[in-house]
């Protein structure tokens, strides 16, 4: 299979170009130039098959020759470690934990995925690359510890001073090795535009070998086809059900991977995306322009995104506005919506969210209360990330506190270590060329 840039459809790339320059020569992000198709057997047999073998029919087509059948099996096994449970919280109601991962968030899984990748990439050539991510949370943690001790990469991990979580921050900076952290004297978007300014340098790119590990990067986006047949593996007489899946969306890679497993086959019925207030694209679905704001800070911070990168990708889904109402509806909802949800929900069914996990519901609540007629409907909720990564901010609105899982202490327990650098592009360019990669 071969990629294309969404700017020039001419512009072409194999899997492994597409992953190691994360973004086309012409800043385009890359698109597969076929969907395939999921086998009438393969649907039938979901239930039945083992989840390994699922991501690997899933996710094998787009790959192709360019990683053997072997690899990619074992680098599936390496990325799946861990459970994906589903908990009923209503009648047709139920919510995917996609948070077992080692940072609980299910970022995990396509960091890990992209790392044994492009570790296998870097391998066969015997090269290294070194891997630049602003973070806002989530994507620093799990990129740290998917690309952790391995062979030929170097991760350089940009974060806002004060701005992300103590248990993110503890995930970011305490694994050493391969893994360098800078902490910047900024906001989020100063860390972007520092990593931006970096993938433009032409002196820097001529000694050092640079990617991205984003949520644009194929490796990253495309595994994400998993959780919905995962979802759907868990239902019983799928005939006679409407499956619908809300989506707690900010860079909006996730639901952009949902919205081709129904292409690719998988009888899905709608998607809804639940965003906080950083709300450029419910605004836009039901109006003629797409009008990005400045973001807003909120609870559900991991979706604090004006501007979405991955949204150009679900409009080459669809090839024109009315298919792409028919199969995807906006809503957004307030931090006070968010709380009130946490709370009932936890009175009603001691099940603690997370404020993603909570936007989501909140999506089905209001779509399964306005819409829906069919007592039949299925709706499932991600849960996307553990809630007791943003409990510095919840437990003070929810008034109470929030249990650990038993994971959780290994990295609160460990020394930080990290860098400091403003916001200035000099500092930050001389540290990548003095960083010794080798
Ligand atoms: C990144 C993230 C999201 C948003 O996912 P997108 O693919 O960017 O839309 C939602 N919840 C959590 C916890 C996240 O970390």
């Amino acid at each position: 299979m071969r990629f294309y840039s969404l700017k020039n459809y001419k512009h072409k790339a194999s899997f492994e170009e597409a992953i190691t320059h994360g973004l086309a020569p012409d800043k385009g992000l890359y698109f597969p130039e076929r969907i395939p198709v999921l086998s009438k057997k393969f649907l039938h047999n979901l239930s039945k098959n083992n989840i390994y073998d699922i991501a690997f029919q899933l996710i094998h087509p787009f790959i192709g020759d360019s990683i053997s059948e072997n690899i990619v099996y074992s680098i599936i096994t390496e990325t799946l470690k861990f459970t994906f449970p589903v908990k009923s919280i209503d009648k047709n109601i139920s919510v995917l934990e996609l948070y077992q991962g080692p940072t609980m968030a299910f970022k995990d899984i396509g960091a890990k995925f992209m790392a044994g990748c492009l570790g296998y990439f870097m391998g066969k050539k015997d090269s290294y690359i070194t891997v630049l991510v602003a973070t806002s949370g989530d994507t620093g943690g799990a990129v740290a510890h998917g690309f952790f001790k391995v062979d030929g990469i170097k991760v350089v991990i940009l974060y806002p001073s004060k701005r992300v979580s103590e248990l993110q921050e503890k995930q970011l900076t305490t694994l050493g090795d391969n893994i360098i952290s800078l902490e910047i004297d900024g906001d989020f978007d100063d860390c972007q535009k520092l990593v931006k300014k970096a993938f433009l340098d032409s002196f820097l790119q001529r000694n050092r070998k640079l990617t991205s590990a984003n949520s644009i990067n194929i490796a990253r986006w495309l595994p994400q086809i998993f959780y919905y047949c995962i979802a759907y593996r868990f239902l019983e007489k799928k005939d006679h059900k409407k499956v619908i899946f809300s989506v707690p969306s900010g860079n909006f890679g996730n639901i952009c991977a949902g919205l081709m497993a129904e292409r690719m086959g998988l009888p899905i019925s709608l998607f809804i995306a639940s965003t906080n207030e950083n709300d450029t694209i419910p605004r836009f679905i039901d109006s003629p322009i797409y009008e990005p704001k400045k973001a807003k800070y909120t609870l559900s911070n991991a979706m604090d995104v004006a501007d979405p990168s991955n949204f150009i990708r679900i409009l080459a889904l669809h090839s024109n506005k009315e298919l792409l109402r028919n199969n995807m509806i906006a809503y957004r909802f307030t931090d006070k919506q968010t709380i009130i949800t946490m709370q009932n929900i936890w009175e009603k069914r001691k099940y603690m969210l997370d404020p993603h996990g909570a936007i989501s519901l909140l999506g089905i609540m209001k779509y399964l209360k306005e819409k829906e007629k069919n007592l039949d409907t299925i709706g499932f909720v991600f849960e996307t990330a553990h809630p007791i990564k943003f409990s510095d901010k919840i437990k003070e609105p929810l008034r109470r506190n929030i249990s650990s899982p038993n994971n959780c202490n290994i990295s609160f327990n460990k020394d930080k270590n990290f860098y400091r650098l403003s916001t200035k592009y000099e500092e930050f360019r001389e540290f990548l060329l003095d960083t010794n990669i080798r």
